[in-house]
């Protein structure tokens, strides 16, 4: 947790693109230090920007209901996005502002280790599997650094979309489908004996 909070501070004095400069709050991220699922988003919007806390909006609220249809909360992952500070108007973050802050992501994965790393949407999806489309590649695992990475749609897109929710609920069923098979071969391991157990023993990081 102190290695969490210690990337949260560097974040807050972070300057190092131009998102500093319309940023209310940053955003580092929120949830177990010791998750075993991990959600990247693409970066705040304008409640998170407000509260500091990531998916506060819909879309959140969305990602909630997603997670409760497959028995996980909030307290069981670990949640952040791309940037840490909220592009203005919610445009998409640049290339080379996405690349000023991939060293706080990075860290952020170094201290909690996740097993299943969750792009959501395609700004994520490029970080690991560039080129590719999150239409063709959604809820598909592959192992990458030590780490499966499964993509699935931004919640943001069931909002935009109506008729893609259906299908976003059947991705996260693969999900918890794949995170079954990952208790079966025991790599959701004895220190973490269910999926609604797995983050039991990891302190919460909620900031602001
Ligand atoms: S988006 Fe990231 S790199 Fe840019 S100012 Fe915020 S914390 Fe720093």
């Amino acid at each position: 947790m102190a290695q969490l909070e210690s990337i949260a501070n560097n974040i807050s004095s972070c300057f190092a693109c131009a998102l500093s400069k319309s940023r209310t709050n940053t955003v580092p991220g929120q949830g177990s230090s010791k998750a075993k699922i991990m959600f990247v988003g693409e970066g705040p919007g304008f409640n998170e920007d407000q509260k500091g806390r990531p998916f506060v909006g819909q879309a959140g609220h969305f990602l909630d209901d997603l997670l409760a249809s497959i028995e996980l909360s909030r307290e069981d992952v670990f949640i952040t996005n791309l940037v840490k500070c909220r592009p203005p108007n919610n445009r998409d973050p640049y290339p080379d502002e996405i690349k000023a802050c991939s060293p706080f992501l990075d860290a952020q994965i170094q201290s909690i280790k996740p097993l299943v790393v969750i792009p959501l949407g395609r700004h994520a999806l490029n970080r690991w599997f560039p080129g590719e489309t999150i239409g063709k590649v959604r809820a598909q695992e592959r192992f990458i650094d030590d780490t499966y990475v499964l993509p699935l749609y931004h919640p943001a897109a069931g909002l935009h979309n109506g008729g893609l929710r259906s299908t976003i609920y059947s991705d996260f069923q693969k999900l918890k489908t794949f995170l079954g098979s990952l208790e079966t071969t025991n790599e959701l391991s004895e220190e973490n004996p269910s999926l609604s157990k797995a983050t039991e023993d990891g302190e919460q990081l909620n900031l602001f």
